[in-house]
């Protein structure tokens, strides 16, 4: 996005490194837990559905996670552009009739947006996510949404899973019953504090991927909710954060050329619920194109 200046130039390179970093972190994830929490976890005699469930959640992932990747998001070329200006009505403010792409030498559908880090227009742009290296537009938000739950899913399985073996383990070994000497040579009786160090040194891995994965869960679970109630309002990142920057233009960290009109965002898009979400998973163009024939 221009907007956000030069210093996010360095992410324009439409490279890998993100890609190859998310599946290295999950990756080790998924090591860990394969390598000490499941085999700790069937001596404790957990259900086996429920330490498999994240195995399942990570198939899912990876398949949504591939689609988001390599699925076309709307990418508008010579061929489909009169099909894609037939799609929005144009709003006269955030999206005004007869712009032009200079770059893609094509007319700017409504609502859309040309990704310079992929160097395109893209209908019904969203915005480009560095973690699958691709835009999310019209055609793909569905996988990214399904993509983004599933990841989030699989993440609060796992945290929830490490936090029932700790407790589980604790409450098996009667830890709470011990008393150790203390450095004073006082005997004292086991406190929470005493249980979360003894915790830390004895499965200092798993402590830390609990850590971890709890705070992915909270990151990631917010961030499913913005791109949710986006899904159900009809709106995309790229609209939201114009709209909201119309709002701020008292803000003085915003920097506004003297001539600009002042924007007011209405969104023209909504037509209820289940119409928006219908729009999300039966995108308009392919649905046009399925009609005519
Ligand atoms: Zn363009
Ligand atoms: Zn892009």
């Amino acid at each position: 996005m221009r907007a956000f200046g030069p210093h996010l130039k360095a992410l324009e390179d439409r490279n890998h490194t993100f890609v190859i970093l998310h599946l290295i972190l999950q990756g080790m994830v998924y090591t860990e837990y394969t390598w000490e929490i499941f085999g700790l976890c069937q001596e404790l005699e957990f259900s086996l559905n429920y330490l498999f469930l994240p195995y399942l959640l990570l198939i899912v992932n990876l398949v949504f996670f591939a689609l988001s990747c390599e699925t076309n998001p709307g990418t508008i070329t010579k061929a489909n552009e009169l099909l894609f200006l037939q799609v929005y009505e144009f709003d006269e403010g955030m999206f005004p009739k007869n712009m032009r792409c200079s770059t893609c030498d094509l007319r700017k559908p409504a609502r859309s947006k040309h990704c310079s880090v992929c160097n395109r227009c893209v209908h019904r742009f969203d915005h480009h996510c560095v973690w699958v290296n691709n835009c999310i537009g019209a055609w793909n938000i569905r996988y990214f949404l399904f993509y983004l739950l599933t990841l989030t899913a699989s993440a609060a399985t796992m945290a929830v899973v490490s936090t029932v073996f700790l407790v589980q383990l604790v409450m098996v070994s009667d830890l709470y019953l011990e008393t150790y000497v203390d450095d004073f040579g006082h005997l004292q009786v086991v406190d929470t504090v005493f249980v979360i160090q003894y915790l830390f040194l004895t499965f200092p891995r798993i402590v830390f991927l609990l850590g971890f994965v709890v705070v992915l869960s909270f990151l990631l679970g917010s961030y499913l909710c913005f791109c949710l109630y986006l899904a159900a309002t009809n709106q995309t990142t790229n609209e939201w954060y114009r709209g909201a920057r119309a709002w701020c233009q008292h803000c003085p960290h915003v920097a506004w050329t003297p001539s600009a009109e002042p924007q007011v965002y209405r969104n023209i898009h909504s037509r209820g619920l289940w119409s928006n979400l219908r729009e999300i998973f039966l995108p308009a163009v392919a649905h046009y194109e399925r009609k005519k024939k």
